[in-house]
Parts: C-alpha cells; structure tokens; sequence
C-alpha cells in the first residue's frame, strides 16, 4: 500500500496515484515496517564460578573443604607445575608446590 504524505491512502488511477483523502496525485511515500527488533546481546560474565574443577581441599580462612584447582607451569619445564587452589566459598587463593 502506498500512503500520501497527509496520511491519506493513495488509490492507482491509470499510472498515477491520487490521494483518496487530499486529492492530490503522485508524492507517494513509502511506509517500511521495521519487523526485526533490534536483538539484545546479552553476555553474562560470572566471575564467581570460574569453569574449573572441584577437589576436597581444606580452605585456611573458613571451614570450606572444596576448592577449585589449577596448575600453573612457573617457571622452566622440567621443574613440577605450581597447583593453585581458590576455596569455592571465600575465594581465597593460594599455591602449594608438589
Ligand atoms: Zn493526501
Ligand atoms: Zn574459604
């Protein structure tokens, strides 16, 4: 459908148009629906439950016995990895070397 700019409904008549409301022939606008909105990213950071593995590990600032563990090469190859601990609970961190 073709609308004039007053709003009025524009009728073909032969190769013109002519504004059912105004009268007016021609200055036809076009009218776009705008059907995609806009899509939301949504990202979610949760940086209290880092994706690593649990093991039984007794936290030294509270009671909890789960912590999230990870091994860290420090220093050359041929040394053993640094383990590191982050207790579920409190978040506090430390290292124990093998
Ligand atoms: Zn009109
Ligand atoms: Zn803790």
């Amino acid at each position: 459908m073709q609308f004039c700019k007053c709003g009025g409904l524009l009728v073909a008549e032969g190769n013109k148009f002519v504004c059912r409301t105004c009268g007016k022939e021609g200055d036809k606008v076009d009218v776009k629906i705008t059907s995609k909105a806009s899509q939301k990213e949504t990202v979610v950071i949760e940086n209290n439950k880092p994706d690593l593995p649990v093991m039984k590990r007794q936290c030294k600032k509270c009671e909890n016995d789960q912590a999230y563990y990870w091994l860290i090469q420090t220093r050359s190859a041929d040394e053993p990895p640094t383990q590191f601990f982050r207790c579920t609970v409190c978040k506090h961190t430390w290292r124990e070397y093998k």
